[in-house]
């Protein structure tokens, strides 16, 4: 062989040993009671340096400590530092999954066990894990029993999933016990991993009601945001004012979303509430610093309305009023309380001080989100608009472990559009002690308030307030 060449295929061994993505397995088996379970870590060359739960008090949960062939491990809080071990070494430990089982409501029969948790203190992961490397984890679980999980499904014969690059102290949702779950396409590449308990009313058409949400939003973006979407359906006896009550959103290692539902109403009334479109909305944002929530919570605010109303679900006008009504009650929100700026009501919220200030902080955002989308629908003569380059942002900016402050978004949002939109207007709102105005936004829009009640609002013909609320194609 010359010289070169078996430089160049030294170069290449090394490069290829240095860049070779590594996929660790895990295989977590359940008990028959979902009592306990034992875990099997083998990793696939290096290890990684510390393995770690979200909570320290994890470690109480142990059964059985970690112990490895291949080297010492040394507990220091809820971090392992596994340093010690050799390349492609195996840890087992088992665990106590009972102290998660969720409570049995009176109303189910159900006598076995479901395990809950909404953050992760029994499955020791890679503090970090590589954007190139993967975790599989297999699981083993009672025949009775199914699994929830925002992980991507990797196998058709086995419990076998793929662990997302969003980082798992994000907190995330996992259900093992015995109930429905259901993975139901939206598009090519897009599907909706759903669990609700057995026997639960109208699923068929829940199901549906959630596909044509995720759809809408797919239709607005130009692409469905992520390959799947975690739903958990918690049902609820009665119904109060609304059949989905309450949603939460979840980012750790995938999107979730979790719904508690009053199945027994009838579905129309499901397609009626906005519950379920601003929960989907937030998988258009990355994850942002809480101190700035008044972003991420505006935009779902905003688009509550807009994915109604291009999905024809309420009428366009239905729409613009339902978004006028929020405007006014932030902005009496905002007077009800001492002068303070939009930043430090975000803030103080954040600490704990929420009283009064949730309408403030949601509808100085929504507003936030609509003036930017009218500012750029004007500057490009109507060819680009928000969606357009939250699609951008998607496609750049979406996956991975980064937490962005507020600004830093704005920025990134003005670079994707090649315009100086968000960063302007973010310090103007940030930094304003009154809510916004929006009188002229509503102008701009063609948005008319009507003099009698009946009517409410009208949007004038061609207006900008029409064009959004219509699907681009
Ligand atoms: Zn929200």
């Amino acid at each position: 062989m010359a010289k070169n060449s078996i430089i160049l295929t030294l170069l290449i061994t090394v490069f290829a040993g240095y860049c070779q993505a590594a996929t660790h397995s895990y295989t977590v088996s359940v008990d028959d009671n979902i009592d306990s379970a034992d875990i099997n870590i083998c990793f696939d060359g290096k290890p990684p340096e510390y393995l770690a739960v979200d909570k320290r008090k994890g470690n109480s949960a142990l059964i059985k400590f970690p112990r490895s062939k291949q080297g010492h491990i040394e507990i220091q809080g809820r971090y392992w530092n596994i340093r010690a071990l050799a390349e492609n070494a195996c840890i087992d430990y088992r665990v106590d999954l009972s102290r998660h089982h969720a409570k049995r409501r009176k109303e189910t029969k159900d006598r076995r066990n479901i395990f809950f948790v909404d953050e992760n203190s029994w499955l020791w992961l890679p503090e970090t894990i590589a954007k190139s490397d993967e975790i599989e984890v297999t699981f083993k679980l009672p025949k009775w029993a199914s699994i929830s999980t925002p992980w991507m499904k990797v196998s058709e014969k086995a419990e076998t999933y793929r662990i997302g690059h969003h980082p798992q102290d994000w907190g995330y949702n996992l259900m093992i016990g015995d109930f429905e779950q259901r993975f139901v396409t939206v598009s090519n590449g897009h599907v909706l991993s759903i669990a609700s308990s057995n026997n639960m009313q109208q699923t068929d058409k829940i199901d549906q009601w959630l596909v044509d949400i995720a759809k809408s939003l797919e239709n607005y973006l130009g692409d469905y945001p992520a390959s799947q979407t975690q739903v958990i359906l918690i049902p609820k006896p009665k119904y109060k004012n609304s059949p989905v009550p309450w949603g939460s959103f979840s980012r750790g290692n995938g999107f979730g979303i979790l719904f508690v539902v009053v199945p027994s109403v009838g579905i129309e009334d499901f397609y009626a509430d906005w519950t379920a479109t601003h929960e989907f909305s937030h998988q258009l944002l990355p994850k942002i610093n809480y101190d700035d929530i008044w972003l991420s919570e505006g935009l779902s605010s905003y688009l509550q309305y807009v994915l109604m109303g291009q999905a024809n679900v309420i009428p366009a006008e239905h729409a613009w009023y339902k978004l006028f009504s929020g405007l006014k009650r932030g902005e009496k929100g905002t007077k009800k309380l001492k002068p303070e700026t939009l930043q430090q009501a975000s803030e103080r919220r954040s600490r704990g001080g929420r009283a009064g200030r949730t309408m403030r902080i949601y509808w100085s955002g929504a507003l936030y989100f609509m003036k930017a989308d009218v500012a750029l629908r004007e500057r490009s003569g109507g060819k680009v608009g928000l969606n357009d380059v939250l699609l951008r942002l998607n496609r750049c900016c979406i996956n991975g472990g980064k937490i962005w402050q507020g600004r830093e978004l704005a920025a990134k949002l003005d670079q994707l559009a090649d315009e100086q939109i968000f960063l302007p207007l973010f310090d103007k709102f940030s930094q304003s002690e009154e809510f916004p105005e929006y009188q002229e936004t509503f102008d701009k829009l063609g948005v008319v308030l009507a003099k009698t009640k009946k009517r409410k609002l009208e949007l004038k013909e061609n207006s900008l307030a029409r064009k959004i609320m219509q699907l681009a194609n």
